[in-house]
């Protein structure tokens, strides 16, 4: 058996057992099966519950609820989305990107309201996020960003700042101004995903874990222990993991995000930071970084992790990759240089679900009674919340006022077959990184970089 506690440390910090639940072992029938206990499967679960209490849900998991991304990320609860407003502007026309981002803002307060309604003690805490400027190069990215908000009517939301007004929320090195919104918060990962489990099964909802999915069909789901028949639904939810059933191979791309945390900081390190207000913090590097501040005063420092492997595998070895955890670690210190000979005491990671369009996609088909919601691209936490209520609506044809927004009733092209995938995508990390380091050196951009943003849709 694995050592669940050991994925995260939310999972450790998750203040239960993490004991599996029993797996399926028979051949059964309801009216909804569920692939997948992370939010997106919980949160759909949840909600056909909800507005259908008679409904007979069941939720199949490989493992246990949150062993994927839901029990790992880095507690960004974001009103941000995969694509950023100028992107959603450009695709979809100023309506439907300002209908998405608002519904997005109603989200962030869904999960802390269900949070409350439901007692999951998540530490949903509504600190809003703050993007810096580190370096003269990232002011017109969040001046510009500040811009397309105005634009869909959605500035009062957004203050930008100078530098002065940032460092009295968090002292950085380097940051020459942000963009702040009061309408995100953070929250304990594994506890939310844990806390929508037990939501769920009180609301009649059954889950089995330790019971992997080898293939599935219109209203079936198969396992080793048998077939899970549905009458309404089949709903594939296992994001990054789905790319390991031949037919979704290439769906989606597990791409690797990596934390490191450090210890507790004391009461006179917290002075020189500040950071009082515990917003979600990142800047515009393309090779993103978030960072959280965890309930018990850590700081938690999220950015990009294992290399792409070849084939879309998916390896327990690629949670922790020795030279990114390292980078990381060096990052935090050029952050914050009073935490010079700070201990670091966690380190993991976990593949995100990226499509090839970076656009989510939340699909129910009643012909074929199969539904499938994927392709966050590492903002899931919200994203997963909005997707799930969408997709009960589909299901139960319910008007949940979602169905128009642009994720719905969509699929993301394929990716490329391999070695052609392989050679794309590591260009691309790369291309990214190079951008990055030669923006911070001062240097000109990389004579590819506009090749490199068109492949990455920028
Ligand atoms: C390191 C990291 C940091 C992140 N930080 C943030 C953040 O700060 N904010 C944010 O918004 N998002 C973040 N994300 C992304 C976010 O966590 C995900 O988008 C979200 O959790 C996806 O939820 P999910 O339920 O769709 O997928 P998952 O949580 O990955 O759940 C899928 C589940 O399906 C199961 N499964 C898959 N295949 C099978 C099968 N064949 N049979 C049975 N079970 C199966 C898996 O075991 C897994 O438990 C981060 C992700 C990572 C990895």
């Amino acid at each position: 058996m694995r050592d669940y506690r050991s994925y995260s440390f939310w999972l450790e910090d998750a203040g239960e057992a993490l004991t599996p639940r029993p797996p399926l072992t028979s051949s059964s029938e309801v009216d909804v099966a569920i692939l997948g206990s992370g939010y997106s499967g919980l949160w759909t679960a949840y909600y056909l519950l909800l507005h259908e209490p008679a409904l007979r849900v069941a939720v199949v998991e490989k493992e246990i609820a949150g062993f994927g991304a839901s029990g790992r990320n880095g507690g960004w609860c974001s009103p941000n989305f995969s694509v950023t407003a100028t992107g959603l502007e450009k695709r979809f026309g100023a309506e439907a990107a300002r209908s998405l981002l608002l519904a997005m803002r109603a989200s962030v307060d869904e999960v802390g309201r269900v949070c409350g309604q439901e007692n999951i003690d998540a530490r949903f805490h509504k600190g809003g996020v703050l993007t810096l400027a580190r370096g003269q190069h990232q002011l017109p990215g969040i001046r510009s960003a500040y811009k397309a908000y105005e634009r869909l009517g959605l500035g009062d939301r957004y203050r930008l700042l100078s530098a002065e007004e940032a460092a009295e929320r968090i002292r950085v090195t380097s940051v020459h101004g942000a963009l702040y919104t009061q309408d995100g918060a953070s929250l304990h990962p594994a506890r939310l995903v844990r806390g929508l489990a037990r939501a769920v099964e009180a609301r009649g909802g059954v889950i089995y874990e330790q019971t992997p999915v080898t293939g599935f069909g219109p209203g079936r789901l198969v396992t080793p222990g048998g077939e899970l028949r549905a009458k309404r639904a089949v709903v594939i939810a296992g994001e990054a993991y789905v790319t390991r059933l031949p037919r979704l191979h290439r769906a989606l791309l597990p791409v690797y995000s990596l934390i490191s945390l450090t210890e507790p900081l004391t009461a006179r390190q917290w002075s020189q930071i500040g950071w009082q207000g515990g917003e979600s913090v990142s800047s515009t590097r393309n090779t993103v970084v978030y960072l959280t501040k965890t309930p018990d005063g850590r700081v938690l420092f999220g950015s990009r992790g294992a290399p792409y492997a070849f084939g879309s595998k998916i390896r327990d070895e690629q949670d922790t990759h020795e030279a990114t955890v390292k980078m990381i670690q060096r990052s935090v210190l050029e952050w914050f240089p009073s935490l010079e000979g700070i201990r670091f005491t966690h380190a993991w990671g976990g593949p995100v679900g990226m499509p090839r369009d970076w656009m989510p996609a939340v699909r129910y088909d009643a012909g074929s009674r199969i539904a499938s919601i994927m392709g966050y691209t590492g903002q899931g936490v919200s994203t997963s919340n909005l997707a799930g209520r969408l997709l009960a609506g589909l299901i139960t044809d319910r008007q949940s006022g979602l169905e128009g927004l642009p994720l719905a009733q969509r699929s993301s092209p394929k990716w490329e077959i391999e070695p052609l995938r392989w050679l794309v995508v590591r260009y691309m990390q790369g291309a990214f990184l190079r951008i990055d380091e030669a923006a911070e050196a001062g240097r000109r951009r990389p004579m590819d970089a506009k090749v490199a943003e068109y492949l990455g849709g920028h």
